[in-house]
């Protein structure tokens, strides 16, 4: 099956971070941190409806002026996602331009800025280009299980790491394409119809094997009932092809704790995309910076049991020295 999601570095992994996701057919696009991004085209950023930021250290979020620059005068909505204290960043900022004269613009660029606690609330502030950007729409919600968005074919998932302040990792989850095998059903002699769809949406929630589908079929003496089990209906009739998993971790100290969620967010990802800021002989200048080295980001992508691990934020010390960063996150 062709992948949906389509994750890559916008720069070399000496530059500051950013990774954008394209999707397959589909004019749009995500982001996982706003680095530098200047190398990507305009057509390319006005695909992005979401942006991941996993904290507000310069290097991550400087992009963001680049981007309102283009989006403003254009009919379009951009939500930022962020640690805490991310709405009053997202507000600073716009707040360092004068607005005086788009009152009247023909469009209303927004921009969504939700800031996300440890404790499971999410705070939400909309700033309209209508109203010179003022704070709007104030909210507060809750997210359960790290999912800060829930949408048909994926989900957004976060973890808070500790970085001297909250880095958050993400990682973007497709839900399992689960076809049906026609010829299957037809060799069965079941019927098409609505309980198919009650069928995909039963798989989508997780449902045990043992819930029980009753499927009225046409026989030759009128109508049947016939009772199956998911389990049975997913061995005959079903086709499930796992989704992909992408995960973005990066400005994290090699804690006990922030391993632990690291691992777990990236568990199985087809893509892992990693910071590996130091080599493991500056393992102490990592500690003191709350950074991983390339041997420990190594190590933590081999427990997570990824099928492949893109590494960045090299420090430019090692400019020209890439390979032993390289070596030691292989080893
Ligand atoms: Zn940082
Ligand atoms: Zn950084």
């Amino acid at each position: 099956m062709t992948p949906q999601f389509h994750p890559c570095l916008v720069n070399g992994p000496f530059d500051d971070p950013a990774v954008y996701v394209d999707f397959l057919h589909e004019r749009r696009a995500l982001l996982f941190d706003l680095g530098d991004i200047r190398a990507l085209s305009p057509r390319k950023i006005l695909r992005i409806t979401h942006i991941f930021i996993s904290h507000t250290h310069i290097d991550h979020f400087i992009g963001f002026t680049q981007v309102l620059r283009l989006c403003l005068g254009r009919e379009k909505t951009l939500h930022l996602f962020g640690p805490p204290d991310f709405i009053a960043r997202v507000e600073h900022s716009l707040a360092s331009f004068t607005w005086n004269l788009v009152g009247n613009y023909p469009t209303d660029f927004t921009v969504i800025a939700s800031e996300l606690h440890p404790d499971g609330t999410c705070g939400t502030v909309e700033f309209h280009c209508r109203s010179g950007f003022k704070r709007e729409q104030e909210r507060t919600e809750r997210f359960a299980d790290g999912i800060i968005l829930e949408e048909d074919a994926f989900r957004i998932r976060t973890a808070f790491l500790d970085h001297k302040t909250v880095s958050l990792a993400f990682a973007l989850e497709e839900k399992d394409h689960v076809n049906i095998m026609k010829n299957r059903l037809m060799e069965l002699g079941l019927p098409t119809g609505p309980w198919l769809a009650d069928l995909k949406r039963a798989i989508m929630r997780g449902e045990d094997d043992d819930k029980l589908f009753r499927v009225r079929c046409d026989v030759e003496a009128g109508m049947e009932e016939r009772r199956f089990n998911l389990g049975e209906l997913k061995a005959k009739i079903l086709n499930i092809v796992p989704g992909q998993r992408i995960a973005y971790v990066t400005d994290a100290a090699h804690t006990k704790a922030n391993a632990a969620k690291i691992v777990e967010i990236a568990r199985k990802a087809d893509f892992l995309f990693i910071e590996a800021v130091f080599l493991d002989a500056e393992q102490a200048q990592a500690g003191e910076r709350y950074h991983l080295t390339a041997r420990e980001a190594g190590l933590l992508a081999r427990q997570a049991g990824v099928a492949r691990v893109i590494p960045f934020h090299f420090s430019p010390r090692y400019r020209g020295m890439e390979e032993a960063l390289l070596r030691e996150l292989w080893q």
